[in-house]
């Protein structure tokens, strides 16, 4: 591990400051930057600590809830608050690591996860994301866990988070602070597909802190799910995932949300299946069809063409057994979804 100085700075704007420098990061709960830079994959010169200023508070505002960036995963998804008025984002997060990451891993770190893919955590091989310029070896070699939506020629890889796939279907904002003031940041919209610059993950600009993650009330927000297929029960990244929520009334699509993970650069917002289902009957036919939709987007490769055929089922069946619901509204805990 290449030698690096710890800051811990008094205050936002003191935190800022020192993010501005040369190959200094942010520090939250290290559970993915320090794996990385254990590999050699990030070498950073200072780490930035951000975990004393960071907000840890989840409270409701007007519209919504406001979380702090340093709130851990497991308050957030233990949080009575979150899973009375946002079943779907406590689902999500519960589902992703082990009880241990998320009481250390931070809502702001999770966000900025970096991808699992193979080549990128492995400083032997050629990737562009890593190392801008050298190749993609995933888009001949090992890409079954990659993405069938939105890549390039220069990156197939996902984005591993579940919390910001829920987040994205959810519209929510994400709060920072930089160098040159303060902005709110839309979700979808935060993170970006690879294009010819797959090295940058996101829109935020350097030394740019998140601060905070706005989530709007969402009327229909108690029929919603979150619904993920991993290769095994215990702590594993998504194959395929889905965050929906649907608002029904007489047998019709009055309106609804969806977003996919594991199967993009970003989370994806499933705009063309949204469009597909307002207005809809609520059938397994109608779901398909929007399923078809949004798949028409896609363009797998050889080795993960299996995802095509396993998301659609996997929405499809969301969406049925959200338009008749067989449980409460609300939180209810859901067992993991294990690849056939
Ligand atoms: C074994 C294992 C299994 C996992 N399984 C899953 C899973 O199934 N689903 C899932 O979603 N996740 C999973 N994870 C990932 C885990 O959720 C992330 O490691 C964690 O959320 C990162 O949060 P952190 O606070 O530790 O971030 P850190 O590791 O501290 O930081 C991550 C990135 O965010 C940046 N950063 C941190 N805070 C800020 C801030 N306030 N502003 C700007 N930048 C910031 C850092 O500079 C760094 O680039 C798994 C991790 C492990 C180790
Ligand atoms: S898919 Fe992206 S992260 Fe993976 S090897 Fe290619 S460039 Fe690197």
């Amino acid at each position: 591990m290449r030698p690096f100085t710890y800051e811990r700075p008094a205050d936002v704007r003191s935190a800022v400051a020192a993010a501005g420098r040369p190959d200094a990061v942010y520090l939250g709960g290290g559970t993915n930057l320090v794996d990385l830079m254990r590999l050699g994959v990030a070498t950073p010169r200072t780490l930035v600590d951000v975990t004393r200023i960071s907000s840890r508070a989840i409270e409701e505002t007007g519209g919504g809830l406001l979380i702090g960036a340093g709130a851990r995963n497991g308050d957030l998804a233990a949080d009575p608050l979150v899973r009375r008025a946002q079943p779907l984002l406590a689902r999500a997060v519960l589902e992703g690591a082990s009880g241990q990451i998320r009481n250390m891993a931070t809502v702001a770190g999770n966000l900025l996860q970096r991808t699992r893919c193979p080549y990128f955590q492995d400083v032997t091989k050629p990737c562009n994301k890593r190392l801008p310029g050298s190749g993609c070896p995933a888009r001949t070699g090992d890409h079954r866990n990659l993405a069938i939506l939105g890549h390039s020629e220069h990156c197939v890889a996902t984005h591993p988070s579940d919390m910001a796939v829920a987040l994205a279907a959810l519209d929510a904002l994400v709060h920072v602070e930089g160098p040159d003031g303060a902005r709110t940041v839309p979700m979808p919209g935060l993170h970006r597909l690879p294009g010819d610059e797959p090295d940058r993950d996101t829109v935020l600009a350097p030394g740019e802190l998140i601060t905070a993650v706005e989530v709007p009330h969402l009327p229909f927000a108690a029929r919603s799910r979150y619904r993920k297929v991993r290769d095994r029960a215990s702590f594993a990244f998504a194959v395929v995932s889905v965050a929906a929520a649907l608002d029904v009334a007489g047998g019709v699509v009055r309106d609804c949300r969806i977003a996919l993970g594991g199967v993009a650069h970003v989370p994806w917002r499933a705009e063309a299946a949204e469009a597909a289902l307002r207005g809809a009957a609520a059938t397994p036919e109608e779901f398909a069809r929007a399923a078809d939709a949004e798949l028409a987007r896609s363009s797998p490769l050889p080795r993960n063409a299996f995802k095509a055929p396993l998301l659609r089922n996997v929405l499809v069946r969301t969406l049925t057994d959200l338009a008749e619901p067989a449980e409460p509204a609300g939180f209810a805990e859901s067992e993991p979804v294990e690849t056939p």
